[in-house]
């Protein structure tokens, strides 16, 4: 189950990446039926300024970063590491973020409290995909502007930084 910190985070999760959000929905279900636990998500979008002042280097502003933390059905705060470890190991090795040394799922703090980040690449997730499935046509590519297309890209974020993959935040 998958619960919302606020209304208005539920509301920006409508918004993001269809990937990221399809990922957060894979991982809820693994959490559910290994431990009964369910997630609650803390954070999606953020405009340019809110990511810097975080310490994020802009991919929250671009729809592909969700952050979340274990809870109960009462939506108390659970801390399981070694599950975190485990559910993290299993993520990456399944999914992998598929650009550098990235992770698509990593847990830390960056001075606003422990918790799990998930995050896609801008499309190198979707050409493994492709490659996968056997496609060479590009037609299921999400390159920015072909059809379909419901990703904010940083050049259309003002200030944004050009190709931001690392995570922060
Ligand atoms: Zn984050």
């Amino acid at each position: 189950m998958i619960f919302y910190k606020t209304f208005e985070e539920q509301q920006e999760f409508k918004q993001l990446n269809i990937r990221v959000k399809a990922l957060l929905h894979m991982v809820a279900s693994m959490v559910w039926s290994k431990k009964r636990y369910c997630v609650i998500v803390t954070d999606c979008l953020r405009t340019t300024e809110e990511d810097k002042a975080l310490g994020g280097v802009g991919i929250h502003p671009t729809g592909r970063a969700i952050d979340f933390n274990f809870c109960d059905l009462n939506q108390e705060r659970i801390f399981d590491s070694a599950f975190s470890v485990q559910l993290m190991d299993e993520i990456n090795t399944v999914i992998p973020y598929g650009y550098g040394h990235y992770k698509t799922l990593i847990f830390h703090d960056v001075g606003a409290g422990d918790h799990f980040h998930l995050q896609v690449s801008r499309n190198r997730s979707t050409e493994i995909l492709d490659k996968t499935l056997g496609r060479t046509n590009g037609q299921a590519s999400d390159k920015p502007g072909s059809p379909g297309d419901q990703e904010a890209t940083p050049e259309t974020i003002k200030g944004a930084v050009r190709e931001p993959e690392s995570c922060a935040a």
